[in-house]
């Protein structure tokens, strides 16, 4: 009797302890897809992310096709969907990875329960994350709160499991049940293709996905400490689109960074194996305190009188703020569905505290544009820079997006790349162009509200504007 294998958010058979398990027990497998309707609580699918979802299925598809298999795409509730295959092809088993947001968690308990009672073998397997959120504690049994000691913890916790290869001849069932076209879910965009860039930093699937961390191990990772805050170097992995879709293991890119201290620093390991302890760590929060997906982790915050100017968010999501790093950050965003770390910083400090705009907003705009968009990362992440997070950064720690720009951007070539009508300034007045000498600004092409915008706000008075507003905050709780 076969077993379903229900892929979700690890559309990969490298590493797959659910594909691994129904293997073992040597019963054919029925590979299944469903894409869960928008009420069930785990979405709605940011558009970035449809379009990566639609190709991940497909690579995912050609690998279940060179093994004689294919990929069988449903749509509906996950449980009438499980319950008509299992009716249909009589399997006596489903299998899956486990996921951790809030609401797969309760999706999965309540399916679990009900294929129970139906004598239908519902098992869940781990190795999204690199351990169990619950194995790390602290002394007295409760979560941690605080990145550091989480770390020490992770770091000296142990070796996560092995990862395991993939099974060189899967045993498909013959039968399979009929599958819905992919082109009929219409992932993609239209008119406009306003995804036309992505092809040039993103392969989906899990050959991408390899290919992206052994070509990072290979030309990036040695000065990884140093060069990673620099946008405008090709720095860091570009794994996280990988991670969020797991067609990469987060035990298996641990794997691959041992043994690797005769080529590279030390340091540098240590240093990326931080980053996606920051990825754990995010989990950790959102699953030991589910609230932190959409309210203030801190509630002191709830009181914060936010601005929400709807032109200035606007300005924001389009990259016309006026301020160089802003704007690049934000226009890189749009065109390849994905932002450097610092510039992610900026851009958020800028719309929190400059503009006065709730870090839900933004965090929302991130969850439709990126094809990285994480439940944990963002949300953890956004109110880190807010200062209303678990650990985080204070509210009053507000970055000057010129001078942020003139430190990670010294030559500009960052701002160049995303915002070509201030290619002809030289990196003197690139981070500053309404400071630059007339002169200078009609050399360049450029004409300063028109070709592109005065600053929405002058930074030193956003700034005392911002410290007002959370002060009130403050003094009120
Ligand atoms: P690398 O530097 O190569 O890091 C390797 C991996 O470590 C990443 O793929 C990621 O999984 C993890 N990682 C790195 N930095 C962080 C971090 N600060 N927090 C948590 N995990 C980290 N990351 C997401 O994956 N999804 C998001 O939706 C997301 N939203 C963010 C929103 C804001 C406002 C900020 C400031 C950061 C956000 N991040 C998010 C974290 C970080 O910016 C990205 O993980 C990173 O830029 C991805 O690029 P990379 O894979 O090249 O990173």
């Amino acid at each position: 009797k076969p077993v379903i294998l229900w892929f979700r958010k690890d559309l990969r058979l490298d590493d797959n302890r659910a594909l691994h398990a129904v293997h073992r027990s040597g019963r054919p497998v029925i590979p299944l897809y469903i894409s869960e309707p928008e009420s069930a609580g785990t979405g709605p699918l940011g558009a970035a992310q449809a379009w990566w979802l639609h190709h991940s299925l497909e690579a995912l598809d050609g690998s279940l096709r060179e093994q004689q298999g294919r990929l069988v795409l449903a749509s509906g509730e996950a449980l009438e969907v499980l319950c008509a295959f299992i009716r249909e092809s009589g399997a006596e088993a489903v299998f899956w990875n486990r996921r951790y947001d809030p609401a797969g968690i309760s999706i999965d308990a309540h399916i679990k329960h009900e294929l129970e009672k139906q004598a239908i073998e519902a098992r869940s397997f781990g190795g999204q994350l690199l351990h169990e959120p619950s194995r790390l504690m602290t002394g007295n049994g409760t979560p941690y709160r605080v990145y550091t000691p989480f770390w020490r913890a992770l770091e000296g916790g142990g070796e996560p499991e092995q990862p395991l290869e993939a099974p060189a001849k899967l045993r498909i069932a013959s039968q399979l049940p009929k599958s819905e076209a992919l082109e009929s879910w219409k992932l993609l965009p239209t008119k406009p293709d306003w995804a036309v860039d992505f092809t040039d930093l993103w392969t989906p699937g899990e050959d991408g996905a390899h290919e992206k961390l052994r070509a990072f191990i290979e030309d990036a990772l040695d000065g990884y400490k140093e060069i990673r805050d620099y946008p405008a170097r090709p720095a860091t992995s570009l794994l996280s689109p990988h991670l969020a879709f797991g067609e990469i293991s987060p035990a298996r890119i641990w794997d691959a960074t041992r043994g690797l201290s005769k080529r590279v620093a030390a340091a540098d390991v240590v240093h990326f194996r931080k980053e996606i302890a920051w990825r754990e760590f995010s989990y950790h929060l959102l699953f030991h305190f589910p609230r932190l997906a959409s309210n203030n982790w801190n509630e002191r915050f709830d009181g914060f009188e936010w601005r929400n100017d709807d032109d200035d968010f606007k300005a924001w999501r389009r990259g016309m703020t006026g301020y160089p790093i802003v704007d690049a950050g934000m226009r890189q965003l749009w065109r390849h569905g994905w932002m450097h770390n610092r510039v992610r910083m900026i851009v958020a400090s800028f719309l929190i505290k400059d503009l006065l705009i709730d870090w839900r907003r933004g965090e929302a705009w991130f969850r439709d544009t990126l094809v990285d968009a994480d439940p944990a990362n963002n949300a953890a992440s956004w109110q880190w820079v807010a200062g209303s997070g678990a650990d985080a950064s204070p509210f009053f720690r507000i970055f000057n997006p010129v001078l942020q720009g003139e430190k990670f951007d010294p030559d500009g070539n960052y701002v160049r790349t995303y915002v070509p009508e201030l290619r002809g300034l030289g990196a003197k007045y690139i981070h500053r162009p309404f400071e630059a000498p007339k002169s200078m600004l009609d050399e360049a092409g450029i004409a300063l509200g028109q070709t592109y915008p005065k600053p929405i706000v002058d930074h030193a008075n956003a700034r005392n504007r911002a410290l007002a507003a959370y002060n009130a905050t403050r003094d009120a709780a």
